[in-house]
């Protein structure tokens, strides 16, 4: 019998593949199934887990593929309606070739590179589903003229990575589909170590991320879950970044968190605020040569649905793994500060 992990320990649970898109076993002519990686191994539940005792975790033999079938990934890559559009309209705005005949592979380029700007402006890294999807909202708008968008699926090779954390909080693997939608664990990490940082009380910033703005989806729902510890750690993180002791390597950020449902469309946006502010922080504070990345991976137990009216608890459907939905967001920045002098 297994041993429960330490109480103070952070659970590692069965990682989640990466997103790899487009995988070359993928890219294949039409009609011909694509090569299915093996499957990833299942977390057991355990019954009858006692309050605040971490659940005991099955662990595989052998590190699961990080490589994820294309069904799947197009999946978790999906994102919400109205970000699409938002997407499409900037892109849309911008000088996109409208020629279905016969396009020539410098359009094609060109059209996947200004995609890709529209959804960076929202998103760190677009995948080639989102760019799919937006594509698609555009050829929506556009008809009969199509863009010129669907043949780079297959032409183009770059792989667009998208990393899910692996490390949550202790009692995450508590939550259940029935847990409470109040109830969210979040782990805030720099260099996978707790931030021990004291911030000198809450910064104007970070209290913002309660109401990012006035829409009702956001003044609906500022006793959610996730929004005292998203002040919370944005603090922590800035405290983290503001000693001068850290600004001069790399850095890795990371916020890991769990509930019964995802985001919901204001916690989405609190999130968006969060990665912004986070942005502006580090790219003021990390010296010049050196990079920061935050990670920011939310798993849950529920498929995405509006819970409240015009409001979506979630990002994609069926996109379940290890018990889990995975949605992950990433930004990367570089420093900007001059070094000090010694
Ligand atoms: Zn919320």
């Amino acid at each position: 019998m297994a041993a429960a992990p330490p109480a103070h320990l952070p659970v590692r649970t069965v990682p989640p593949p990466a997103i790899v898109w487009p995988h070359p076993s993928a890219v294949q002519a039409k009609g011909t199934p694509a090569r299915m990686p093996p499957p990833v191994p299942r977390v057991t539940p355990v019954r009858g887990v006692v309050r605040g005792v971490p659940a005991v975790q099955a662990r595989a033999a052998t590190p699961p593929s990080r490589i994820l079938a294309v069904p799947t990934a197009i999946v978790q890559c999906k994102l919400g309606g109205p970000a699409v559009r938002k997407i499409a309209a900037t892109a849309m705005g911008k000088a996109l070739k409208f020629d279905d005949e016969n396009p020539q592979q410098q359009d094609l380029d060109q059209n996947r590179t200004l995609l890709i700007e529209a959804c960076g402006e929202q998103l760190a890294p677009a995948t080639q589903e989102h760019l799919t999807q937006v594509a698609a909202e555009i050829n929506k708008k556009m008809k009969p003229r199509k863009l010129s968008f669907s043949p780079i699926v297959v032409q183009v090779q770059q792989v667009v990575q998208v990393e899910h954390l692996d490390v949550f909080h202790n009692s995450a693997e508590n939550i259940t589909v029935k847990t409470g939608a109040a109830t969210v664990f979040v782990l805030a990490r720099v260099e996978g170590q707790a931030v021990t940082d004291q911030p000198d009380g809450e910064s104007v910033a970070a209290g913002t991320l309660r109401a990012p703005d006035n829409s009702k989806v956001v003044t609906d729902t500022t006793g959610d879950g996730e929004v005292e510890s998203l002040v919370e750690n944005l603090d922590k993180f800035f405290a983290y970044l503001e000693n001068t002791a850290h600004q001069s390597a790399n850095r890795h950020f990371t916020v890991a968190l769990s509930g019964s449902w995802g985001a919901c469309d204001g916690c989405k946006k609190r999130i968006a605020r969060f990665r912004q502010l986070w942005r502006v922080k580090a790219a003021e504070c990390m010296e010049q040569g050196t990079t920061a990345r935050l990670t920011i991976t939310y798993q849950y137990r529920n498929a995405a649905k509006e819970i409240r009216e015009g409001n979506l608890y979630g990002w994609g459907e069926d996109s379940k793994t290890g018990g889990w939905y995975w949605h992950t967001e990433t930004d990367r920045v570089d420093g900007t500060k001059e070094p000090e002098e010694i």
